[in-house]
């Protein structure tokens, strides 16, 4: 991978740089968690004390905004550190580009219907002016973006630091000796955790399950869910997957309410603390129970406590997992906090991704 710190010479260049603003706003137009805008202040550092022109490419979901970067200007400004112009169409970059004023940021790339579509036309408009593309956006890197994927065919394209940082913790925790290894595995969506375990089983000593990933593999081993949430199609999703894996840990007892298995049970979490205990790396993703609801957060809770209190190197991931973890202000404690969601998950299941394979 081509990477930013390699770059020699820096000044004057006009840098388009990828970067990953996609944050929840509340009602009042507050950011709620700027963890991810925060991340991208060293790249954008280093780029501008080098003396590089840099334009900022993002995209927002948040509605609450109208998908658009307008309103969160001034907020960029104090989180960023740095006055950030605004650049409301792909039409003004050329002429900022001639008038240049310091950092600024295009609005939403996704408004443009070439974004999603990975076209090169669009592409094209995207990178003309520039001279390089910094792509430092690791959440996005395993989707076919043209912001992402078509304009590194455009300009020399390199990591950002978020970018290298992600890859090299993810790869050191994949490629270690599995004596120590731990892989948990819970939350709601299992057809983005399923390929992780099916990757990383043989690599590890112990995947630890939870959520709805658990109850799925419950439900193929015929146990009666109740009212459970399940996938429908479980036998397609762990087909490949040996479920008499003794390797393969699945809760032994539960919390049960209204018919439905919400968290896991206290034995469970007993086996899983010793068990985390003794490992010399855990890799984390997805929430134990239905944490919102604290009556059913114990399990992860007391799993995200066992985690920090114990030597192993932690990898975790998700945005759940994090909301949930940072809710009992156990955020910082964990050795490396991924910024990726899916984009994790693809890399952990060994997965190639568009965003990353453009910077080879
Ligand atoms: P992440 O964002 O960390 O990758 P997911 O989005 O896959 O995690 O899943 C998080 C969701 O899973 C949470 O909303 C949580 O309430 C839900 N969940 C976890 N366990 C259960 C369960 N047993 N029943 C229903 N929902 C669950
Ligand atoms: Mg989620």
């Amino acid at each position: 991978m081509k990477m930013l710190r390699d770059i020699t010479d820096l000044k004057d260049k006009k840098v388009i740089l990828r970067v990953d603003f996609d944050v929840p706003v509340s009602d009042k137009g507050q950011i709620e968690e700027p963890f991810r805008i925060k991340k991208q202040k060293e790249t954008l550092d280093y780029l501008v004390s080098h003396g590089a022109k840099v334009v900022m490419a993002a995209h927002i979901s948040d509605e609450s905004v109208g998908e658009s970067f307008a309103a969160l200007i001034p907020q960029l400004h104090i989180l960023l550190g740095h006055e950030i112009s605004f650049i409301k169409t792909v039409a003004e970059i050329a002429p900022y580009l001639d008038h240049y004023a310091g950092p600024a940021l295009l609005d939403n790339v996704r408004q443009n219907e070439g974004e999603k579509k990975n076209d090169p036309e669009f592409a094209k408009k995207l990178a003309d002016g520039f001279d390089l593309y910094v792509n430092n956006d690791f959440a996005v890197c395993h989707r076919d973006h043209a912001s992402v994927s078509a304009i590194t065919k455009l300009l020399p394209s390199y990591a950002g630091f978020i970018v290298e940082e992600e890859v090299a913790n993810l790869s050191r925790v994949i490629d270690a000796p599995k004596e120590g290894k731990v892989i948990i595995m819970g939350g709601a969506k299992a057809s983005t955790k399923v390929p992780v375990i099916k990757n990383l089983i043989d690599k590890c000593e112990a995947v630890l399950l939870g959520g709805v990933v658990s109850n799925d593999v419950l439900k193929e081993k015929d146990q009666d869910m109740g009212s459970s949430l399940v996938d429908t199609d479980t036998q397609a999703l762990l087909a490949g997957l040996d479920l008499a894996d003794t390797r393969l840990v699945a809760p032994k007892d539960f919390v049960v309410f209204d018919n439905k298995i919400l968290d896991i049970g206290e034995q469970t979490i007993r086996q899983y603390i010793d068990i985390i205990a003794s490992a010399k790396i855990v890799i984390w993703n997805g929430p134990l129970g239905l944490f919102e609801n604290p009556v059913f957060a114990k399990g992860t809770n007391e799993v995200a406590s066992a985690i920090v209190a114990s030597s192993a190197m932690s990898v975790i991931g998700g945005g759940d997992t994090i909301s949930a973890v940072d809710k009992i202000g156990l955020l910082e404690k964990f050795k490396f906090v991924s910024t990726g969601g899916g984009a994790m998950l693809a890399f952990l299941a060994g997965e190639k991704l568009p965003g990353l394979e453009a910077l080879n």
